[in-house]
């Protein structure tokens, strides 16, 4: 599997970087990443035909690397999702 080599997080302009090994270097909007949690919760709301909205201003605010993927805390307190890294490639 395919791990990034570099993670950053601009919280001022609220994105998310990831550089991955071939040198590709990719952006995703912390909203977006917000309205994609990958979470059980989450997932549930979009099956059902619900869009999960992000809070005007929402940011990440921690990650957690979780070997598969990362964990990741937003400002408005929600920290259920966690990404695997494919999907973050996909997402950029
Ligand atoms: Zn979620």
């Amino acid at each position: 599997m395919k791990l990034p080599s570099e993670i950053r997080v601009d919280r001022g302009a609220r994105l998310l970087t990831l550089r991955w090994p071939d040198g590709d270097e990719r952006t995703i909007g912390h909203a977006q990443l917000r309205e994609s949690c990958p979470c059980a919760e989450c997932r549930r709301r979009r099956l059902a035909g619900d869009e999960v909205r992000a809070a005007e201003g929402v940011s990440v605010t921690d990650l957690q690397s979780m070997g598969y993927g990362m964990q990741i805390v937003f400002s408005d307190g929600h920290a259920r999702g966690i990404y695997p890294w494919t999907y973050l490639a996909q997402l950029a």
